[in-house]
């Protein structure tokens, strides 16, 4: 199999296929901290692209509450438990065990595991199940002993796809324009090789069409300039969606860029993996750490104190503001004073965001229309 770099693991690792990166990289950030789980973003997704026949219990945009939901159930653990011995070296950052490709069994590409039908049929079940017991007459006093949190996922559009790896139709594509990664419809044979390989479990299979489909990252949209639904309309604000440098080309004045790679605040999904996810999640400061290690690798404590102390730091304030703040894919940006500046790819301001809400208080006496009234807000 050829060698690949992944910075992810900070080694090359084996692909069955050469390098070949895209010119330009979909990628997101999700900051866990802020999702309510209102699932907005699931219906979105669920009402733009998966309402049809054989695709009842289709969710390419999901939000499960861990450490017990998953959709399909257990997906994490089926691979965990799989891909034994995932180590790693702390002070090089380096992954010491072997990716989903390297534990590949003999005449296989990907170590991999298909879902039963009935796995996809409950994706609540453990929704807002905590990690212990609140015992009787507790109180808050800070942060919670037990804890949860929620996981929002769709598909990685992953650098190394394991889905498209493993096909053997050559159906899957990655796109070179945005990295992108499809499933031609007509090719494929719907022989579930990408269901069984993904380990995020982000390919489904129509029992209605025979064929195979995932998340298409609304490149609709993106062609118009556009953030993807599951972005624009959540609630929470917790989603930033543009396009990801190499770690050698980033630029500090996109983005995503800032928090990736020079703040570090952002980690990838089970990087141990291997795929070089680009969906990148800001961890949430109140849970395990060996539990957030296992999720997000090595990173998740420094990345929790840069985000514990961002009000110090204007300028990745300045790039969290930006979440949610416009529909527009925003190239770059920068702060002027108390507030962030987006633009679009042309350069053009698409939004302005100050760092605080300007907050007015009504005069209790109307002069104008002699009228008393209440601030009730
Ligand atoms: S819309 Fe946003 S806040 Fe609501 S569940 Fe989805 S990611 Fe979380
Ligand atoms: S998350 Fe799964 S479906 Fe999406 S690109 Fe990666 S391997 Fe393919």
């Amino acid at each position: 199999m050829p060698k690949v770099k992944n910075w992810q693991i900070n080694r090359e690792m084996e692909y069955p296929y050469e390098e070949n990166r895209p010119k330009r990289q979909i990628g997101y950030v999700f900051d866990i901290n802020k999702c309510i789980a209102c699932q907005t973003c699931t219906v979105a997704c669920k009402t733009t692209w998966t309402s049809g026949k054989g695709q009842e219990v289709m969710f390419w945009n999901n939000v499960e509450t861990k450490p017990y939901g998953g959709y399909p159930i257990q997906w994490d653990i089926e691979v965990l438990q799989r891909l034994d011995g995932q180590s790693w070296d702390d002070e090089k950052q380096t992954y010491e065990g072997k990716t989903v490709f390297e534990a590949a069994p003999q005449g296989e590409r990907v170590l991999g595991w298909l879902p039963k039908e009935e796995d996809y049929a409950y994706p609540n079940l453990g929704e807002d199940e905590c990690a212990g017991i609140v015992e009787k007459g507790q109180y808050f006093t800070g942060i919670h002993p037990v804890w949860m949190f929620y996981l929002a996922r769709i598909c990685n559009h992953c650098t190394y796809p394991a889905c498209l790896a493993a096909c053997p139709r050559k159906a899957i594509y990655k796109r070179q324009e945005d990295g992108i990664v499809l499933i031609d419809q007509a090719r494929c044979r719907g022989y579930r090789e990408c269901v069984r390989a993904c380990p995020y479990k982000k390919t489904f299979f129509n029992l209605v069409t025979r064929v195979s489909e995932k998340c298409i990252g609304c490149y609709p949209l993106i062609e118009k300039g556009e953030q993807p639904r599951c972005v624009q309309t959540c609630i929470g604000k917790i989603r930033l969606q543009g396009f990801l440098s190499k770690p050698e080309e980033a630029r500090r004045d996109n983005p995503i860029d800032l928090i990736v790679h020079f703040k570090k605040v952002a980690l990838p999904l089970f990087p141990q993996f291997g795929l070089e996810p680009n969906v990148y999640y800001i961890p949430p400061v109140h849970v395990p750490r060996d539990f957030l290690e296992q999720l997000f690798g090595p990173g998740v404590e420094s990345a929790i104190e840069t985000y514990r102390n961002v009000h110090e730091d204007k300028e990745l304030l300045g790039a969290f503001m930006l979440f949610g703040a416009s529909p527009k894919i925003i190239h770059s940006f920068r702060v002027k004073g108390e507030t962030a500046i987006g633009y679009d790819e042309k350069g053009d301001e698409v939004v302005r965001v100050p760092f605080s809400e300007p907050l007015y208080i009504r005069p209790y006496f109307d002069r104008k229309h002699d009228t008393y009234r209440h601030n009730i807000s």
